[in-house]
């Protein structure tokens, strides 16, 4: 919670104008809001994205299933 520079009127934290004049407010906190979730999306994303790929691949690609699959077998007898 912060205050309106206009009006000072109560504005919710992460608003972009204030809820009570209209005046654009807290640039500079929207920002750095944006900054840190920026930070921490692209990490996941590419996680996401590596997984997407290797599911996509996976599916248009039948030998690398088998390839998989044949690696799983290989670790099962592995343990055993
Ligand atoms: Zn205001």
């Amino acid at each position: 919670m912060s205050t309106c520079a206009s009006c000072r009127a109560d504005v919710p934290a992460g608003a972009s104008f204030c809820p009570s004049c209209g005046a654009q407010h807290g640039q500079g906190a929207s920002t750095t809001d944006l900054k840190a979730l920026l930070d921490r999306v692209p990490i996941a994303n590419r996680v996401v994205g590596v997984v997407t790929l290797l599911v996509f691949i996976s599916m248009f690609l039948p030998w690398y299933s088998a390839t998989v699959y044949g690696l799983s077998v290989s670790i099962d007898g592995y343990h055993r």
